[in-house]
């Protein structure tokens, strides 16, 4: 189950050389292993920004694939998407018929009475922006958060986890400097940020990178220009802010102690 737009750094898998390296276990082995992707965000850029990535049906060994309505899909929450490459692949225990009112439904459901505004915002957006609309909005959100991934990578506390911005959303830590001589944490940058009204997670990755934390800028549509100018002049001055501190933060405080423990310590 690979990934088209990682939560914790915004990357694709490589879903092309899964398909490639399965299509030899499955005929080494005998096996009929197939691939679901996660396109939660991915499934609404790859095909208006990179329509030649090969990610999804035109690989073989892929079969369904989820997507969410509600994320680049430009729909409010919570809608999400879920698709097989043939009927035949849709497991009969999750589609069901009732006749109900009069009618014959066959449906696949996870429960019976919801709400249907969700879809029809989805089939707003597609009937009114069309594959053309959708295809520059995208591609707007992708510029803006390149301009903005160029920008931090130029700050010198920072330092991005990837030179590649591949969906509207990056990550970055602090400078290998910072992370040595800071009184403060991506932690607090956070704190102040949201004391501007931005809402920028810090956070650390998962298990086996979980010392690293990052910073997590998602770009969507509605985000211009200006406003990322504007966020980046809060997070310059927000920067300013932390670094004439004298005294480490609470927070930058409890990384020296976990540090510490780890058998490297740092002085202030
Ligand atoms: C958001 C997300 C999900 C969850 O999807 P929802 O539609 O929000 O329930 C699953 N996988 C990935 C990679 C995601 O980014």
């Amino acid at each position: 189950m690979p990934i088209a737009g990682v939560t914790w750094t915004g990357l694709n898998d490589d879903i092309e050389a899964l398909d490639r390296e399965l299509e030899e276990f499955n005929k080494k082995t005998g096996y009929d292993i197939p691939i679901h992707v996660d396109a939660a965000s991915g499934g609404f850029i790859l095909p208006f920004v990179s329509p030649d990535t090969r990610w999804d049906f035109r690989l073989r060994n892929v079969i369904s694939i989820s997507t969410s309505g509600h994320k680049f899909g430009l729909v409010y929450p919570g809608l999400g998407w879920v698709i097989w490459r043939d009927k035949s692949y849709l497991p009969e225990e999750m589609s069901f018929s009732v006749n109900y009112l009069g009618a014959e439904v066959t449906q696949v459901g996870l429960n019976f009475s919801r709400p249907a505004a969700q879809v029809l915002g989805q089939y707003y957006n597609f009937i009114r922006l069309g594959r053309e609309g959708y295809t520059r909005v995208q591609q707007n959100s992708m510029e803006i958060a390149r301009y903005c991934h160029q920008r931090i990578g130029a700050m010198e506390c920072f330092e991005n986890y990837s030179e590649e911005v591949v969906n509207p959303l990056f990550v970055w830590s602090l400078s290998e400097e910072y992370q040595k001589k800071a009184k403060w944490t991506l932690y607090d940058l956070q704190a102040l940020l949201q004391q501007s009204g931005w809402m920028v997670p810090a956070y650390s990755l998962p298990k086996n990178i979980e010392d690293i934390v990052v910073m997590r800028i998602v770009v969507r549509q509605g985000m211009s220009r200006d406003m990322a100018d504007m966020l980046l002049k809060d997070i310059e001055n927000s920067v300013a802010e932390l670094d004439k501190l004298k005294y480490p933060t609470s927070s930058r405080q409890a990384y020296d102690k976990q540090e510490k423990l780890l058998g490297k310590v740092y002085t202030h």
